[in-house]
């Protein structure tokens, strides 16, 4: 913490710090929305989390933190790749796009989303679209383990899941939990890392401390890698799978590997079978 958030932190009672958070950030807001209508012609990204046009993304500070992120996958992709307004990484503007291609199905929808994500809470809201929150960790609505989440079958019409089966224990007893808790018919959207060089999963019991986790899986608390064909995993319990690529989005959104390398980009959109005849919702 710099010296003067220190003595802000001191001084400033929290409702006028509060305050001017508030104020640095819509400043911030306006002052990118201002640049974007004074030079349209060379802003050629878009974040459609939070609507804005950009000349450039910027970069994370995952580098700098090497206790939590393993700085060596880092190195071989790009950086800039995060929205300085909301945030969002690339695969958070590709979910947001998807989101505008389906959103008369999503604001119809009783949504669940596990670890709820700034950025696309942001896109919702601004979109109409509404959602119940669930984490087991961090602030939401609902407090519950992914892997028993004690709600009665066939509850929602949309979950959402997005890097949160490389944390669990047990990630097929989190998706087959969320394939129960899903109505027939209902979308699971989801995605987690994927490591381009693994072609299932990388998981081993013996990979115990952070530090074993930082090394083998990026990150210190990460338990496992996926791989390229990790959709697997989804139609093993009864989902029938898309992906949703980046590549198949434009550039504007920057939908590039990153970025960490395992960062492939890819979001999978699992359809709750009912029996054996398919219920398409799209
Ligand atoms: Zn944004």
């Amino acid at each position: 913490m710099g010296l003067n958030q220190k003595t802000m932190k001191q001084k400033c009672p929290k409702c006028l710090r509060k305050v001017l958070s508030w104020g640095r950030k819509h400043f911030k807001i306006v002052r990118y929305k201002l640049r974007a209508l004074l030079h349209p012609q060379k802003m050629q990204f878009y974040c459609p989390c939070c609507g804005i046009r950009f000349r450039e993304f910027v970069a994370g500070d995952y580098k700098e933190r090497p206790k939590r992120f393993n700085p060596e996958r880092y190195e071989h992709t790009r950086q800039d790749v995060l929205c300085p307004v909301c945030r969002a990484l690339p695969r958070h503007r590709i979910l947001a796009l998807w989101s505008e291609e389906h959103k008369q199905l999503l604001k119809s929808a009783k949504i669940l989303y596990f670890a709820p994500e700034y950025s696309m809470m942001k896109w919702m809201k601004k979109n109409g679209v509404t959602c119940t929150t669930a984490d087991l960790f961090s602030k939401a609505e609902l407090k519950l383990d992914i892997q028993a989440t004690g709600l009665p079958d066939d509850s929602y019409d949309v979950i959402i899941c997005n890097h949160v089966m490389e944390h669990v224990d047990d990630f097929r007893k989190a998706l087959r939990e969320m394939h129960r808790i899903l109505r027939p018919g209902g979308s699971f959207i989801c995605s987690f890392p994927m490591d381009p060089k693994v072609e299932l999963l990388d998981e081993d019991e013996n990979v115990l401390t952070e530090e074993e986790m930082l090394k083998r899986f990026g990150q210190n608390d990460h338990k496992r890698v996926f791989g390229m064909k990790a959709d697997q995993f989804l139609t093993e319990i009864g989902f029938e799978v898309e992906r949703i690529d980046g590549k198949d989005y434009p550039d504007e959104i920057l939908p590039v590997v990153g970025p960490a390398d395992y960062d492939m980009n890819v979001l999978f959109w699992g359809k709750k079978v009912q029996g054996n005849s398919l219920q398409k919702i799209s």
